[in-house]
């Protein structure tokens, strides 16, 4: 990555906090605190004068070319309100290194280092949606009015962008990385949007993680051969598993996996194309 040149950021339109500030010198001092895990990986070369510059001369709007991202995933079929919102909201070029940033609202899937991607926007969005609309929350729409979902379980945190939008849709997220450097640029990526819900951990996703379970949806942003028994075993009864599987061959087909008290229901949907499931740490 070059250190000498100045991060291509979108202006510092920053949600809440930007809401919040009454002045342009509150406006500025929080978009540099937003800016600032961002000028930590460019180096020494970038003072707090450049950064102040960088601020105040942005010319582009994030918002704008997010908005349109949202529209063509509503084009592609996505309608669930909650995902367009959390969508909406997250800002894809913050989890993204300078060189991509504008590339951040293509429905691509992106270089996110240790030879791993981000997921593209559209499958996210996807994902987000069956995770929705798991049998609990059928259950529980009709009478209790529950808009989010309970506690989930992420597979592959990778650069935490969906990590951040799972938790704008559920009550709590654990995510599990097994590369030590993503869990790490995760764990940086999220630090500027306290999100107090979203908990990161270093370990085999294979393997689940116990003491958070039972789960109320599980999914998993890379594709192995077969579930893993530990995520059956940590699904809540009604909840629901969403994850990329070998299905045919060596085509990669999203699995929906329901929690019935008869049993486990399996709905295999479109092909996809994930990053490999993977044993271990590393
Ligand atoms: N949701 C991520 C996508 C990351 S790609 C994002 O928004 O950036 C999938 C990730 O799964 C990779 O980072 C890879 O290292 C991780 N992964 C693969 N096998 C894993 C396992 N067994 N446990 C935890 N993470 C795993």
């Amino acid at each position: 990555m070059s250190t000498a040149r100045p991060r291509p950021s979108f202006p510092a339109k920053l949600g809440k906090t930007t809401a919040k500030a009454s002045s342009a010198a509150a406006h500025l001092s929080s978009a540099k605190q937003l800016l600032k895990p961002a000028a930590h990986r460019l180096g020494k070369t970038d003072t707090p004068v450049q950064l102040q510059v960088q601020v105040e001369g942005l010319g582009l709007d994030s918002q704008a070319v997010r908005h349109k991202m949202v529209l063509k995933l509503k084009e592609q079929g996505i309608t669930d309100p909650r995902v367009i919102l959390a969508m909406s909201r997250i800002e894809r070029h913050r989890f993204l290194d300078s060189a991509l940033v504008n590339q951040a609202y293509e429905d691509t899937s992106l270089p996110i280092g240790f030879g791993q991607t981000i997921s593209k926007p559209g499958v996210v969005s996807r994902m987000m949606e069956l995770l929705l609309q798991a049998p609990s929350m059928i259950k529980k729409s009709s009478t209790q009015g529950q808009t989010k979902l309970g506690r989930i379980l992420e597979i592959g945190t990778g650069c935490g962008y969906q990590a951040a939008l799972l938790g704008q849709i559920a009550s709590e997220v654990y995510s599990m990385e097994r590369v030590r450097g993503l869990h790490d640029k995760a764990r940086e990526n999220l630090r500027p949007l306290s999100l107090p819900n979203v908990h990161l951990l270093l370990g085999d996703g294979m393997v689940g993680y116990p003491k958070g379970a039972p789960y109320a949806a599980i999914i998993s942003a890379a594709g192995g051969d077969a579930l893993p028994q530990a995520w059956l075993d940590q699904l809540a009864l009604h909840g629901r598993l969403v994850a990329p599987m070998v299905a045919h061959g060596t085509q990669q087909a999203l699995l929906v996996v329901d929690h019935m008290p008869q049993g486990f229901v399996h709905t295999v949907l479109e092909a996809v194309h994930f990053v490999p499931l993977k044993s271990g740490l590393a």
